[in-house]
C-alpha cells in the first residue's frame, strides 16, 4: 500500500511539472522549432468542391488541390531514422524492446539500463502505443516512418516523425501527452506553417483518439498516473473547459471569441512571447474544438488526414491555414452537406479569409 501511495504522490508531481513545462510552452515537440508567422489566407475563386463517392485519400487530395499535387508521387520524410537503431544507444542506455505495429513501423524503445518490461510505465505506455496503432490501423493512417524510436525516460517531452522523448512516469504512459508527442510525428514544424494547427492539430486529434481507445484500455492507477473520464466525450469536456462559464480555463477561452486568426500576434516579434505562444495555442484548440463538437469528428479527422497526405506528395510546402481551410469545407460537404452554409461562414470569420 505504502509503495502505491508514493506512486500516486510521485505521479501527481510528475504530471504537475509536466503540466507546468507545458503551459509554458517549453516541452512540446514542434517546439524544438521556431513557431511559424501565423498569417492570413486568401482562398481562389477557382477553389472547386467537387465531391468523390469513393472516399480514397489520394482522390480526395486531388479533389482538394488539384493533380498537379500528387503527380511526382510521395517524398521521403527526411526525419526519418534509416541508420542502425544500436548507434542511438548511448552510455546508460539500452534497447529494452523492439516490436513492430501494423505493417511498417518498428518501435524501439531506448530505455536506462535500469528499467524493465515489468516497469509500470513501460507497462502503460505499450498498452498506450498498442492501442493508437490499432486506431491508425481501422482509420488508415499510416505512420511516417519505417522506425519510431522512443526515448522512454528523457526528462522533458519532445516529437518529430520518427522520434519520440518523453519522460518516464507521467509521460510514457500518460495518454494524452504520450499521443500529442506521437501526433506531431505527422505535425510538426517541418510539416506545419502556423503554431495554432501544428500544435492544436497535434492536440485535438489525440483527444478524439482517446475518446476511441479509452474503453479498451485496463486502467488502474499502478500503470497509468491518468485515467480519463470513461463516461462522457473527452472532446466534448475539453470543449466545455474553454467554453462554459465557470469552468477551469473559461477566461482563457475567450480569446477564441474575441480574436480571429489575423488578430493573433507572432511569439517572435512581440515583448512577450510566452503569453502570446499560450494565445495562438488556446486560440486553435477551442477553433479545432469548436469545428470538431459542433460539425463532427468524422471532417476533422477526414482533414487532418487529408493535409498530411498532401505534405507527404511535398514536404518542400508547409501545410497552410488556407489549405485547412480547403479541406475542411470539402469534407464538410461531403460528410455533412446541410451544415456547409454555417461551417463556412464561421471559418471565413476565424481564419479571415475575404
Ligand atoms: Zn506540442
Amino acid at each position: 500500500m505504502k509503495k502505491r501511495f508514493l506512486f500516486l504522490i510521485l505521479g501527481v508531481l510528475v504530471i504537475v511539472v509536466f503540466w507546468l513545462l507545458i503551459s509554458k510552452g517549453f516541452l512540446l515537440a514542434g517546439d524544438m522549432f521556431t513557431p511559424s508567422k501565423v498569417i492570413s489566407v486568401k482562398l481562389p475563386s477557382t477553389n472547386k468542391l467537387a465531391i468523390n463517392a469513393k472516399g480514397d485519400i489520394k482522390s480526395d487530395v486531388e479533389n482538394i488541390w488539384g493533380k498537379e499535387i500528387t503527380k511526382n508521387g510521395k517524398s521521403k520524410i527526411e526525419t526519418c531514422f534509416t541508420g542502425d537503431v544500436n548507434s542511438k544507444v548511448k552510455n546508460g542506455y539500452k534497447i529494452l524492446l523492439q516490436e513492430k505495429y501494423n505493417d511498417v513501423t518498428n518501435v524501439v524503445l531506448i530505455s536506462p539500463l535500469d528499467i524493465e518490461l515489468t516497469t509500470p510505465e513501460i507497462i502503460g505506455g505499450r498498452i498506450l502505443l498498442r492501442e493508437v496503432f490499432s486506431y491508425f490501423k481501422k482509420n488508415n493512417v499510416v505512420y511516417p516512418c519505417e522506425n519510431l524510436i522512443i526515448n522512454t525516460h528523457f526528462d522533458a517531452a519532445l516529437g518529430t516523425a520518427g522520434f519520440l522523448y518523453i519522460g518516464g512516469f507521467g509521460g510514457f504512459n500518460q495518454i494524452s501527452l504520450l499521443y500529442h508527442e506521437l501526433l506531431h510525428g505527422f505535425f510538426n514544424g517541418y510539416s506545419v506553417d502556423s503554431l495554432w494547427l501544428k500544435e492544436k492539430a497535434a492536440s485535438v486529434w489525440p483527444l478524439i483518439i482517446i475518446d476511441n481507445v479509452k474503453k479498451n484500455i485496463p486502467w488502474n492507477l499502478e500503470n497509468f498516473p491518468f485515467i480519463p473520464n470513461l463516461k462522457t466525450s473527452f472532446v466534448q469536456g475539453k470543449y466545455e473547459e474553454f467554453t462554459e462559464e465557470g469552468f477551469i480555463y473559461y477566461d482563457e477561452g475567450l480569446v477564441y471569441s474575441d480574436k480571429n486568426v489575423c488578430d493573433l500576434s507572432d511569439p517572435e516579434s512581440v515583448q512577450n512571447p510566452d503569453e502570446v505562444y499560450e494565445e495562438n495555442n488556446i486560440w486553435g484548440n477551442v477553433f479545432l474544438l469548436d469545428l470538431t463538437v459542433n460539425f463532427g469528428e468524422k471532417s476533422m479527422v477526414d482533414t487532418l488526414k487529408a493535409l498530411y497526405e498532401k505534405y507527404s506528395y511535398n514536404v518542400d510546402e508547409k501545410i497552410k491555414d488556407w489549405d485547412f481551410y480547403s479541406a475542411f469545407l470539402y469534407y464538410i460537404k461531403k460528410n455533412n452537406p446541410s451544415k456547409y452554409s454555417e461551417v463556412k461562414v464561421l471559418m471565413d470569420k476565424k481564419l479571415c479569409i475575404e
